[in-house]
């Protein structure tokens, strides 16, 4: 059949995310999501939740929601979107500041759903290579960005784990004349984060998840602060009723529940350092990680070997072939038991040395 799509949907090979298998008893380490429930206030919401009440169209805006990051982050609601989910908001940016002569500059590797979003704009994607080995970030990335009208910075960075320096991601900013995206969808787990610089630059944005600090992955919420003139423009490009109803309540009584929130990042912290320093001692080479997981690979360099030995044991880690990935798994770190799991099954190949 002819094909009615534009001819930059067809070149599209689309984005695949991670596998989320329906097999029992597997260990799921492999899409980043939290080991821990989110908040018990959330039930309490659920539970006491008027149904009657979603005859109704939700808030447009969301601005029960807009207020708490705003008041958190020292801003106002003019400053504040958000989404359903932070990939919602990634395709208002791709929308709004990319298209066939305002390229995107990501770094590599990173995100896969970046380029497949600037692919449906139609938009050229100017990768800049990170440090072989080391996924250093380099000094010239905004010579490198060029005449690109969208420059993306994840940080902590995925899959590989670890931070662009902050005052280099200053310098970026400083220097970009563009709009500089900072995904910081794995900054709960960091030692700091470049909220800051939302208000020092006008063209900055700055955006976050509930999808993997706050256990709500399943429930699609995101957020993205910085200028209100960003902010605005964003707004032109939204779905109506972006935030279902039950979205904007539970994301609201998890996000108050902070003391909750900070005591099982605390656990996933430690455990990182715990299954770090576990992996080394079995001759991996691990990328040192500010987020939920880690980037490691095995001392043979078979990724795929790795991963396939992992998934005949029913423990599901993601793997990124490719000439720089491919030596590599990304693991997500996962409850104690999770972890230890993984390790045994590790141990069968690479025993501790
Ligand atoms: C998980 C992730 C997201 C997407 O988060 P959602 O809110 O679940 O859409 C965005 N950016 C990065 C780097 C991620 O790892």
């Amino acid at each position: 059949m002819k094909s009615y799509f534009r001819p930059e949907i067809d070149a599209i090979a689309g984005y695949v995310p991670g596998e989320q298998p329906k097999m029992a008893n597997l260990i799921k380490l492999n899409t980043n999501e939290n080991p821990y429930p989110p908040s018990p206030l959330v039930a309490e919401v659920l539970r006491e939740f008027d149904i009657s009440r979603l005859r109704r169209y939700p808030d447009p805006m969301a601005d029960g929601l807009r207020d708490m990051f705003a008041a958190d982050l020292g801003l106002k609601r003019e400053n504040v979107i958000a989404g359903n989910g932070s990939d919602d908001l990634l395709t208002m940016i791709f929308r709004a500041f990319t298209a066939p002569d305002r390229a995107a500059a990501v770094f590599e590797p990173s995100y896969s759903l970046y380029p497949v979003l600037a692919a449906m704009q139609g938009a050229p994607v100017k990768r800049i290579a990170l440090g072989t080995g080391s996924f250093a970030y380099p000094a010239d990335a905004v010579a490198q960005a060029g005449d690109a009208n969208l420059l993306i910075i994840t940080r902590p960075n995925a899959p590989t784990g670890n931070c662009a320096p902050k005052e280099l991601v200053r310098s970026y900013c400083r220097d970009f004349d563009g709009i500089v995206l900072i995904d910081e969808a794995y900054s709960d787990f960091a030692a700091d984060n470049c909220a800051e610089f939302a208000t020092e630059f006008d063209n900055v944005l700055v955006m976050r998840t509930f999808s993997k600090g706050s256990s709500m992955a399943g429930i699609r919420l995101g957020y993205a602060f910085g200028n209100p003139v960003l902010i605005s423009g964003l707004m032109k490009l939204k779905d109506s009723y972006n935030l279902d109803m039950l979205t904007q309540e539970v994301g609201k009584a998890n996000y108050a529940d902070k003391a909750y929130r900070a005591e099982c990042t605390a656990k996933i912290v430690a455990d990182r350092e715990k299954l770090t320093a576990e992996l080394a001692a079995r001759g991996f080479e691990i990328v040192p990680s500010q987020a939920n997981f880690l980037f490691a690979a095995p001392p043979d360099g078979d990724g795929a070997g790795a991963f396939a030995l992992l998934r005949e044991n029913a423990v599901i880690v993601r793997y990124f072939p490719g000439e720089v990935t491919g030596k590599y798994l990304r693991i997500t770190i996962g409850t104690p038991e999770e972890n230890r799991r993984l390790l045994e099954v590790i141990s069968e190949k690479y025993p501790p040395c």
